[in-house]
C-alpha cells in the first residue's frame, strides 16, 4: 500500500503542469467526507471573520508581536548554528506600528540599516538602542545569515 502511495505521489510531484496539483488536492480532500470538508471550510471562514473583527489596530499589534517572536527564534537559531554575523534587510514597508500615523525615527533608521552587517549577539545600534530585525514594535525587517563558507564580500 505504501509503495502505491509513494509511486502516485512521485508522479504528482514530477509532473510540470497545474493538473497534477488539482489531482493532488483531490487526493488530499478525498480522505475526508464532503460533510467534513464543508465543516472545515465553515470553520476557516469563521477564523477569518474573527480576525477581521479584531480591527486594524489590534491586528497590527498581533502581527508586531509575531514579528518579535520570529526575530527571537531566528536569533536563537543563528546563535545555535554558530552564525556570528547577519545582514539587516529592510522590507520596504514602513517600520511603524501604525503606518498611517508614522513617527518617522525608527523607519528612517531601519531603512538606512538595509544591507549592513551586524553581530548576531549584539544586534545593531539604531534609533538610540541596540536591536535586531523584526524586534521593535512595527518593525518589518528581517535578516540574512552570513555563512562564512559562502561569504564573498
Ligand atoms: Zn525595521
Amino acid at each position: 500500500m505504501l509503495g502505491i502511495i509513494k509511486k502516485a505521489l512521485g508522479k504528482l510531484f514530477s509532473a510540470k503542469n497545474t493538473v497534477p496539483i488539482a489531482i493532488e488536492f483531490k487526493v488530499i480532500t478525498s480522505e475526508i467526507s464532503e460533510e467534513e470538508f464543508s465543516a472545515r471550510k465553515t470553520a476557516a471562514a469563521q477564523i477569518r471573520k474573527e480576525w477581521r473583527a479584531l480591527g486594524k489596530e489590534e491586528q497590527l499589534k498581533i502581527l508586531s508581536q509575531r514579528a518579535r517572536e520570529r526575530s527571537l527564534a531566528v536569533r536563537a537559531h543563528q546563535l545555535e548554528l554558530r552564525i556570528a554575523e547577519a545582514v539587516w534587510l529592510y522590507s520596504g514597508a514602513p517600520c511603524e506600528l501604525y503606518p498611517k500615523n508614522p513617527t518617522g525615527h525608527q523607519n528612517a533608521a531601519h531603512k538606512d540599516a538595509n544591507g549592513k552587517r551586524y553581530k548576531v549577539i549584539e544586534g545593531m545600534y539604531l534609533d538610540g538602542k541596540w536591536t535586531w530585525p523584526g524586534y521593535e514594535e512595527g518593525c518589518r525587517c528581517v535578516s540574512r545569515s552570513v555563512i562564512k563558507a559562502l561569504d564573498k564580500t
